[in-house]
């Protein structure tokens, strides 16, 4: 009877998402992570595959966002994080045009791929591309990898090209994609620093230090031409008004 009544209630439904995408998405413990989609391709699908993780971008959203000072330009251009600095406000994670740093609230602090940086401070290459079996990535200086990818964009034809030199000043992770890039899942076409991080990192911040600047500077101009300001001179002002 039990297993009647069980029966009777109306099946859970789970959706398909037809996609063998595992894991699903960026962790604050999964910092790289291969995008598979199917496309359609005429009579056939196609597959794709991108490798997705921090762009290391030239002009990092995440850097000017950070007020700890965690997230910071390397001596490579590259994006790192510094954990004993984090304090866990998730400014990053609003900031990044990308969608990247992810936060763990086991530590309440963020994580993110940092490009393997130790191992490119000892001379080695990223372990992402160390483990590559195919050699579909490739690791070296920018001018060289942006030469290369054009040249593979070029080889490839079709709708093939480079993603990633031609905005945010350019990133330190290219893409040559065989496909246009809109046709890519989570690959967003302008990203940009959020406009509200620009006014406050470079307009309303410089202007507000130039203020308190000023507040200084005269009180101490104050000083050396009044000296110190003494109690009866408050008293003095008081009793003349
Ligand atoms: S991709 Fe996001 S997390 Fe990585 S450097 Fe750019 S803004 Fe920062
Ligand atoms: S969560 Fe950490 S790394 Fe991100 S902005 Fe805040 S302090 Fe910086």
């Amino acid at each position: 009877m039990a297993c009647k009544q069980w029966n009777s209630q109306p099946a859970k439904q789970t959706k398909n998402y037809g996609t063998y995408q595992n894991p699903p998405d960026l962790q604050s413990n999964t910092w790289t992570l291969i995008r598979f989609q199917e496309i359609a391709d005429k009579d056939s699908v196609k597959w794709l595959f991108r490798k997705d993780g921090c762009m290391h971008c030239t002009d990092a959203a995440c850097v000017k966002a950070c007020p700890s000072g965690a997230l910071y330009y390397t001596e490579y251009g590259t994006v790192g994080i510094n954990h004993e600095r984090c304090i866990g406000c998730k400014e990053c994670v609003s900031a990044c045009p990308f969608d990247i740093p992810r936060y763990d609230q086991a530590t309440d602090k963020v994580y993110k791929c940092d490009l393997c940086l130790t191992r490119i401070q000892a001379a080695l290459e990223p372990a992402c591309v160390k483990a590559c079996p195919t050699g579909a990535l490739k690791f070296g200086d920018k001018a060289s990898m942006l030469k290369l990818a054009y040249k593979q964009a070029k080889e490839l034809g079709g709708n093939a090209s480079v993603y990633g030199d031609k905005f945010v000043d350019g990133t330190h992770d290219l893409y040559v994609l065989p496909e246009k890039p809109a046709v890519y899942e989570k690959l967003p076409l302008k990203p940009s620093v959020p406009l509200s991080i620009i006014v406050w990192k470079d307009m309303l911040k410089p202007l507000s230090l130039l203020v308190a600047g000023g507040v200084i500077a005269g009180s101490f101009l104050h000083y050396i031409i009044h000296g110190p300001k003494l109690p009866d001179e408050d008293q003095n002002q008081k009793g003349g008004e």
